[in-house]
Formats: C-alpha cells, structure tokens, sequence
C-alpha cells in the first residue's frame, strides 16, 4: 500500500508518498506560501531532479489538488492515479488528552481536535484545513491523525500537573503535554533496535535538538517526563524560544514595556532563546561562526543553550534512577558536532563519556559514545513521516 503523509502549516504543507510493502519513500515535496503571492509547489521523485512550480493557490485545497497533481505526473509523478494511494496520514500536533495513540479519522475526531484549537491555537487550525481539504479531494480513502501529543500521554500526573490551583486543570486542561512525540518515539524505537534490547528493559533520554527542542525521559517504552509543557515554549532555551522562565518575569516586562499580552507572547515565542540572548541569529551555524569571531553574546547563548540540555539530561536521569542510552536527533542534534560535545562534557560521573573522534559525525545513525561509557550516546536522524506512515499503513492495511 502507498501512503500519502502530510504535514500542513498556516502557509506551507509537506509531504512525502512511501511504499508501505517495503517502507521506501517514493517522492516528497513542500508547498509554500499558499494563499500569498508566489505560492510554489517543490517536489522531488527520489532520484529524479526536483520539479518546481510557482501558480496561484488561494487555500490548502488547492495546494493540496496541485499534490495530486505531481503525484501523477507522467514524469514526476509515483501513481498512475490517486486511487493507488491507500490511505493519507496526518501529522496533527495537538490532540489533549483524548488520544494516546494514532486514529482513524472520522467525524469525532475532527471534533475532538477542534476542541483542542485553543491549545495550539497556531498549529491546529491548519492541521485541520488539510485534513478537511484531503477529504473533499480524496473523499474515498481512509485518513489518520499522528499527534505530537500523544507518545507523551504515558506521563504520570506528578509530571504534567502544575502547581496552580487545580480547578485550572479541571477547566481548562492547563497541564504538561510534550510535543516533538512522534519523533521522540522514533528514536527511542530505534535505539532499542539499535542496542538490541527490548525497549522495556531500557531508560532513555532522547534529546530533540532543533528550532524547537525538547528532552524526553522513556522508562520501559513509556514518558516518565519531557520538557515542553501546555505549549511547546516551556523548557529547553530554543531558537527564539525563552524556554523555562520564571513566570514573574511575563508580568515585569509587560508592566515595564507597556506590553499587550499578545505582545510579551510574540516576544517569548519569536524573539528570545539563543536569538534574544545572542542578538544575532537563532540559527546554530551562525551562532557559531560569530563565536569563533569573538562575539561574547553569542557564546553565551551557545553556552546557555547547552547548560538547558545538560539540566534536563541530570534532571531526568534522577527522575528514571539511571540511564542507558541519550539520543541526539534534529537539525542541532544531527549535525552540530561541537555542540555535543560540549553537552556531553565531563559528565563522566554520570556514566556519559563521548568519543571526540566519533562524535565527528553528522546525519548518520551511529554510536558516538567510548566503549567504556556506561550510557550509550548515539545520534539516530529522526524519520517522522516514517512513524506516520506507518501508524497509518497500521490501521488502514
Ligand atoms: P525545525 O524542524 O524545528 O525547524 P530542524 O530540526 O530542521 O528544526 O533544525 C534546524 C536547526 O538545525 C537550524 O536552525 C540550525 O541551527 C541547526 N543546524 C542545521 N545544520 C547544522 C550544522 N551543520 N551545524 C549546526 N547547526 C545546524
């Protein structure tokens, strides 16, 4: 069976068509800057050269119908006809507390994900224009939702209750929820294969470093605790993300600023994290480029950066009584070999001991830890559109 996956933003979409029979991707793409001038649809038949359109596209309905389009191009495309595809597979970031798995989409779901809009008022709202949009153009082939949420809902309540008064709980589902699940999911999966053990006999901490970042704690194949919270600006120092702050701060700078709340939100989301510490960038290549220049603002976000990661990493493998494996994955974790190394700096009481030589090592699964580390370190590129595909081949075959 082909799976079609998609990812749908506010103004872009991805997507990738994999052959579940042997789990080989087939062609991949990305829409952008649908419903702006200049909408343009880029997509690549592994391969084959990539193909790129730029042609109006008012809404996600038509972005999507210009997908179909290149799914079966004569030259491009990977199906004769849309009715090769099997089944579509959406990655939906919130889902609350309903769902802790994968589900086949249906008319309670879309309920159950529109109740959720006010929790990822950003994320959610597109999620559901693509799934709406696939609907009408597909209306014959079985959908399913992938949340980010839902690997997480395994967290015990001491981990994701806060500690405000509880009606907020109870009225609002103001609680931890952890986002980055499917991928934290993959990597900690595969680490398991990877050692050979059964993921139940296994502590693992795996550590998604990219724009937005976040830690998992996995004992026995389950979250004990992650760092992202009600929204995914808690923990790690991100990008231009604050990360934990003490909240006192929010009603300082308003009061200070003159700030509306949206505002000291945008402020928090868009402009902090090694961005706001460093003035410079938010991207790492940047930030240490401008370092090795001498720019002391940027080795401090790049140090702060780290000292986050470092935090959790102790944190986690209190809360789990040890540790057997730290995964490194996403575009910091993957390739930023200088920034491992720092993380990974002499926390030999720990267990952790990474070998500098093998460290030198980007976008490649492999073991980066000495021999004689009692905690495995390892980098294992993530795959999200893989688990989601095969979420779906799962429950749609
Ligand atoms: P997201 O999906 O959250 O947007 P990614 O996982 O793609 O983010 O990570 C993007 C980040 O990865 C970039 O901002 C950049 O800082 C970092 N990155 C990518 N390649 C490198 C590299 N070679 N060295 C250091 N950092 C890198």
């Amino acid at each position: 069976m082909k799976v079609l996956v998609i990812n749908c933003g506010s103004s872009s979409l991805k997507y990738q068509v994999l052959d579940m029979t042997n789990e080989v991707l087939e062609c991949k793409g990305l829409v952008e800057r649908i419903g702006i001038e200049g909408s343009t649809i880029t997509h690549e038949k592994i391969g084959q050269d990539k193909f790129k359109l730029t042609t109006p596209m008012a809404d996600h309905k038509d972005a999507i119908g210009h997908v179909m389009d290149a799914l079966v191009d004569p030259d491009h495309g990977v199906v004769k006809d849309m009715s090769e595809i099997g089944a579509v597979g959406h990655r939906v970031v919130h889902a609350g507390e309903k769902y802790a798995e994968s589900v086949r989409i249906d008319d309670s779901v879309i309920a159950a994900l529109e109740e959720c809009v006010d929790l990822a008022p950003l994320h959610n709202p597109p999620n559901l224009l693509g799934i709406a949009a696939c609907q009408e153009l597909m209306p014959n082939t079985p959908m399913v939702g992938v949340f980010d949420t839902a690997f997480h809902q395994t967290m015990p309540p001491e981990s994701y209750i806060y500690a405000i008064p509880y009606e907020y709980y109870e009225k609002y589902g103001i609680r931890r929820y952890g986002f980055h699940g499917t991928s934290h999911k993959y990597v900690a999966e595969r680490c398991a294969d990877i050692m050979n053990v059964d993921i139940k006999d296994l502590k693992i901490i795996t550590c998604h470093l990219g724009n937005g970042a976040s830690v998992t704690a996995i004992k026995r194949g389950q979250v004990l605790d992650t760092s992202m919270g009600l929204t995914p600006l808690q923990g790690l120092v991100m990008g231009t993300r604050s990360g934990d702050i003490d909240p006192a701060i929010v009603t300082f700078i308003r009061e200070k600023e003159g700030l509306a709340p949206g505002e000291a939100n945008e402020i928090l989301n868009k402009k902090s994290g090694v961005l706001g510490i460093s003035g410079v960038s938010s991207d790492f290549r940047d930030l240490e480029a401008a370092a090795e220049e001498g720019n002391e603002r940027a080795m401090l976000a790049l140090k702060a950066f780290a000292h986050k990661v470092r935090f959790y990493i102790g944190a986690y493998i209190a809360e789990m009584n040890g540790c057997d494996a730290i995964v490194f994955t996403a575009g910091v974790g993957e390739n930023d070999i200088a920034m491992r190394d720092i993380i990974c700096n002499d926390l030999g009481n720990l267990g952790i001991k990474l070998d500098l030589v093998k460290n030198k090592v980007r976008g490649k699964e492999t073991i980066i830890s000495r021999d004689d580390s009692k905690v495995t370190v390892m980098l294992i590129p993530t795959n999200e559109e893989l688990m989601i595909a095969r979420d779906t081949y799962r429950l749609c075959k």
